[in-house]
């Protein structure tokens, strides 16, 4: 292996600087050469490829987002467009594509490592909803910022006994509102994993009230079928049976931005440099995830064909300590 290639595709995550400086870093280590794709499977399509050294990655592992863009990409889900992209990657000698992202982009990696190109894929998400890695880039991060804001909310609720509705990220997975409801204390937790009657909220939070208790927040995942606007509207019915005054907080992308915390950072150090030593092993056609604390690779297929369930224990676990 001579020359290889790294780009950041989907939703950009928390983490993925440190993964792509890992990449650079690893595959000079071992005496290769690094080129960068800009603006995802967008740019390998149009050829906007540039040379990576050690400097040009210098200064970024404590920076968000993503230092080489990253873009939402139609034509690349096309056979034509896929073709196009490896036209590029032929034009630059390159010999394999590091794809750092999520369910999407692993997708899109799948589909361009069957026309027969090496890929190796890194889990980068802050849904943390992609098979094959435990914790995914960016979920830590994005956690800690909800966490904060649950934080935040509760000191105003309290002071004006009132019921939040805290809305989080994380598409059709309640893992980010699941955690920040645990390590937020929240009294409720609602995700598209487990379906619920928006009328058993109302009694939940009524039951809060008469308890004396002097706030009650609700986390709602995205995903779930009744989001925070939708019940929003269900307890503007219902509002004389809740007790409390109700405020609705929705979070979106600024769980996105942010610099790394330090798990994200070593997390993406870790399987950005695992992407390049299994490229170095001439096993091409994985993810590098993180498994049982190791990085670990898992088939693109295997992952692809397989949904990451949350573990459901942790929500009964959350439905005692509220
Ligand atoms: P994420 O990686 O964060 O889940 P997306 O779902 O938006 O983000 O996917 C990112 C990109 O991956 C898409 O814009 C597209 O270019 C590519 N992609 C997604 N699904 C497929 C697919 N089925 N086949 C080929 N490419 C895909």
């Amino acid at each position: 292996m001579k020359k290889i290639a790294v780009l950041t595709s989907g939703g950009d995550a928390p983490g993925m600087n440190a993964a792509i400086r890992a990449v650079v870093r690893n595959g000079l280590h071992k005496g290769w050469e690094v080129y960068g794709v800009r603006l995802g499977y967008a740019g390998l399509i149009s050829g906007n490829i540039i040379p990576l050294g050690a400097r040009e990655v210098g200064g970024i592992i404590q920076r968000g987002g993503t230092v080489l863009g990253s873009a939402r990409c139609v034509e690349f889900k096309t056979e034509a467009g896929r073709a196009k992209a490896l036209r590029s990657l032929r034009q630059f000698d390159i010999e394999a594509l590091i794809v750092i992202g999520g369910n999407g982009s692993q997708t899109g990696a799948y589909e361009l490592s069957k026309m027969g190109f090496p890929i190796v894929g890194v889990a980068s998400t802050i849904d943390n909803d992609l098979y094959g890695s435990e914790m995914t880039i960016g979920v830590d991060t994005a956690l800690n910022i909800s966490l904060e804001a649950l934080d935040r909310l509760k000191i105003t609720a309290s002071s004006h006994q009132r019921a939040f509705l805290l809305e989080v990220m994380g598409r059709e997975c309640g893992y980010l509102a699941l955690m920040t409801g645990i390590a937020g204390g929240a009294e409720s937790i609602i995700i598209p994993e487990v379906p619920l009657d928006p009328e058993d909220v109302v009694d939940h939070i009524h039951k809060a009230y008469e308890k004396g208790k002097a706030h009650a927040i609700i986390v709602v995942a995205e995903g779930a079928k009744y989001n925070a606007t939708k019940l929003a509207a269900y307890f503007d019915e219902h509002h004389e049976r809740i007790g409390f005054d109700l405020r609705v907080t929705i979070l979106g992308h600024i769980q996105r931005g942010g610099n790394p915390s330090a798990f994200d950072r070593i997390l993406a150090s870790r399987l950005g440099a695992g992407a390049v030593d299994q490229l170095e092993k001439g096993e091409a056609g994985v993810l590098m995830g993180l498994l049982h604390g190791e990085v670990s690779p898992t088939s693109l297929e295997e992952v692809v064909n397989n949904k990451k369930k949350i573990d459901l224990r942790l929500f009964e676990l959350a439905n005692i300590l509220d």
